[in-house]
């Protein structure tokens, strides 16, 4: 059994996002990019798939930017056999991410198809859903848990008020919340090997997708600054300070 892994170059979460001056986006120039945490959990569930003899063949895809090939180097550090990287300078959108994940699914005849439950970055959540529908295939989403027995995979899901399993027959989409696994850390032997794991380019015109997006992106703005906080000297002060400063009494 294939599984496939979609992995996004996202800013790494624990760097400050900038925003562009003229706010038409976020500065990535001299930022630190990282897989998207979703989506590294998504990997790891591949990989602890294929050493428990369920998967044979993990594969890591990736749509955007040349640079988006080290995203693809870090996850088969981590255990993936091999990578797809879809070169585009283009945003990708969730529709158009979909769409080339379905050609790939299909070209590689994939039975697990892996993705975080969101990227980090444009916070939309709507790929994996997408990719079931255009597929016209079950999706779990939110898996806290996967477990593959026999032609079908039942996947319990985080949801309101507690868990939900349900069963899905294979191929089926999966995305991944953030207690389903604990990534590894690659390991020194693993990062040398990764690089010597094969690596296809592809555009996305190879899947017959036309990356222009109905969607168009207006403003970018950073959340307000919170302002410095004061010491009070007393009760008096600071019932005075709610009253006539903040006014919330
Ligand atoms: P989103 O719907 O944008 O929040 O993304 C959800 C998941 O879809 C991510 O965690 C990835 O697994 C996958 N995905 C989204 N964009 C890309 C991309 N450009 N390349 C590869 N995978 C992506």
């Amino acid at each position: 059994m294939k599984a496939l892994v979609a992995v996004k170059r996202v800013i790494d979460y624990n760097v400050k996002v900038r925003v562009k001056a003229d706010n038409s986006g976020v500065d990535l120039s001299n930022t630190k990019m990282s897989i998207n945490p979703f989506c590294e959990i998504a990997v790891e569930e591949a990989v602890r798939l294929k050493e428990a003899g369920v998967v044979d063949e993990v594969i890591v895809a990736s749509i955007g930017p040349k640079e988006a090939q080290e995203q693809i180097r870090a996850a088969l550090a981590l255990g993936a056999d091999r990578g797809i990287l879809v070169q585009t300078d283009d945003k990708a959108y969730p529709l158009q991410v979909a769409k080339i994940l379905k050609g790939i699914a299909e070209q590689e005849g994939t039975d697990l198809i892996l993705l975080g439950k969101q990227a980090i970055d444009d916070d939309n959540n709507q790929t994996g859903q997408m990719l079931a529908a255009l597929m016209g295939i079950g999706q779990g989403t939110f898996a806290s848990e996967v477990k593959v027995e026999g032609d079908k995979v039942n996947v319990t899901r985080e949801i309101d008020g507690g868990l939900q399993t349900v069963a899905l027959p294979l191929p089926a989409v999966i995305t991944t919340d953030l207690r389903l696994n604990e990534p590894r850390y690659a390991k020194l032997p693993n990062i040398m090997k990764a690089k010597k794991k094969p690596l296809d380019e592809k555009t996305p015109a190879d899947f017959g997708v036309d990356m222009a997006s109905k969607q168009e992106i207006v403003k970018v703005t950073p959340p307000a600054e919170r302002s410095a906080g004061v010491k009070v000297g007393s009760v008096d002060e600071l019932i005075d300070k709610l009253k006539n400063e903040a006014k919330v009494l």
